[in-house]
């Protein structure tokens, strides 16, 4: 990744790789049409599609003015059920990825990958090692066991697996979920493990206008944790340790909890902030970012939809803010919504919270990074020394070890549990 100039992968430039990744994902999602719905057999999560597109195009393909490519889509028909499962229409799913430019995301992670977001901010895709590839799709039968038995979970959602074929070169692909919604303003960001070794923001990274912070950067921060309500921090709890044990069965390590923090009363301040210079007509009354995205996300869904000539059929049904079901982090846990939702301007989805301070929070929160697994796992110098200083020697119990000091620290030093958020001490609710 060159800083200042065009950022490449593999050397191919990345706006080839969106907008090629694109036609692919079109012309994948066109061609389901022609399946009937049907149940899922075993082969088909191992199926794999191939389609050519020469510049000129071709009977099934446009012309397109980038290098000539093949494309590759992985367990289409197993993806369309996953897809299905999440209550996402085709329609909505080629809208969402091919009806505007990707917009590419700053990876603080090491490992080089890409990160692209929809326009309309549903879904991520991220550029995955071959490695990763292939454990996903040796994982597809078990993770729909998983799903099916229980949608609600913060394990990432897989919509679909691609590979992108440009001069012998090969840039495998994941759709998944995006948990942090852009319109809402995170005011802190922790990729957590439950490890402390070396798990602190790097310079670079703290320098950044929204920077992803680490565990020993969250025992900083949050020294007395984030308080929840008993309810939600037992719902929580419970649905972080039934993830952990599928990824312990798959010997999965290494992955994160990501929690993005959007503080209510930060937020407040901010507005109030804005207002005054407004009224001092310093500033014209541009609309405020913690304004709900529900109108903004569907003004652009269906503007899209009419680029489209796809029929605007949906109603505007206060349930249906997000195009992905059982996806925000209330939902994920099966916790209550409180009645903050109501409130004209709080968004919703994020699990209510407070910090040590009495502020009201909203955190937005899911597991990362799962397709690392230990048997894949490479063996990098770093880990030798890891493993010795978190006392985990005995490599064939690392999963397990990996699992239990994860749930241990968002059960102990994250998250804390409180009878009410609504302290006699802080005023007003929460
Ligand atoms: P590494 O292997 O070096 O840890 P990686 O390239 O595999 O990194 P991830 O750990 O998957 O990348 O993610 C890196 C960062 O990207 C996260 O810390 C988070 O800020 C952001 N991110 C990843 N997945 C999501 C997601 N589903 N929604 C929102 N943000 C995400
Ligand atoms: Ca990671
Ligand atoms: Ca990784």
């Amino acid at each position: 990744v060159g800083e200042g100039g065009e950022i490449t992968y593999k050397k191919i430039q990345s706006s080839q790789i969106m907008g090629s990744i694109q036609l692919g994902i079109q012309h994948a999602i066109g061609g389901l049409a022609s399946k009937p719905e049907r149940d899922l057999l075993m082969q088909d999560f191992m199926t794999v599609e191939t389609t050519n597109f020469p510049h000129e195009g071709s009977n099934h393909t446009p012309a397109h003015h980038y290098s000539e490519f093949k494309f590759k889509t992985y367990a289409p028909i197993a993806f369309r059920y996953f897809r299905d499962l999440f209550g996402i229409q085709p329609d909505d799913f080629l809208m969402s990825m091919c009806s505007a430019p990707l917009r590419e995301l700053s990876n603080p992670g090491a490992s080089g990958s890409i990160f692209y977001l929809t326009n309309d901010d549903e879904f991520i895709i991220k550029t995955v090692q071959h490695k990763e590839g292939e454990f996903l799709q040796k994982l597809l039968p078990g993770y729909y066991l998983n799903l099916d038995q229980n949608p609600r979970t913060l394990l990432p959602k897989f919509f679909g697996l691609y590979c992108y074929q440009c001069n012998s070169k090969n840039v495998r692909l994941v759709a998944m979920n995006n948990l942090l919604p852009s319109s809402i303003k995170m005011h802190q960001k922790y990729d957590l493990k439950g490890s402390t070794y070396k798990r602190k923001a790097s310079k670079t990274e703290r320098q950044k206008t929204s920077p992803t912070y680490k565990d020993l950067d969250f025992m900083e921060h949050h020294n007395e944790g984030i308080f929840l309500e008993a309810d939600t921090y037992t719902a929580l709890i419970k649905t972080m340790q039934r993830d952990c044990r599928v990824l312990e069965s798959f010997k999965i390590m290494d992955y994160s909890l990501l929690v993005g923090i959007h503080n209510l009363d930060d937020a407040q301040r901010e507005k109030n902030e804005a207002r005054k210079l407004t009224e001092s007509g310093q500033s014209d009354g541009e609309d405020n970012e913690g304004e709900t995205k529900r109108t903004g996300l569907n003004r652009t869904r269906s503007e899209a939809r009419e680029d489209f000539g796809i029929q605007v059929k949906r109603t505007q049904s206060i349930n249906r803010q997000r195009l992905v079901a059982h996806s925000t982090a209330m939902e994920s846990i099966q916790a209550e919504s409180e009645p903050i939702d109501e409130e004209e301007d709080v968004p919703s989805g994020g699990i209510p919270a407070r910090n040590a301070r009495g502020e009201r929070l909203l955190l937005f929160l899911g597991i990362i990074d799962i397709l690392q697994s230990y048997r894949l796992r490479k063996k990098l110098e770093h880990t030798w020394k890891s493993m010795i200083h978190d006392g985990d020697t005995v490599s064939v119990h690392r999963p397990s070890f990996y699992a239990q000091r994860f749930l241990d620290f968002m059960a102990k030093t994250v998250f804390k549990k409180i009878p009410s958020l609504d302290l006699p001490e802080i005023k007003g609710n929460h």
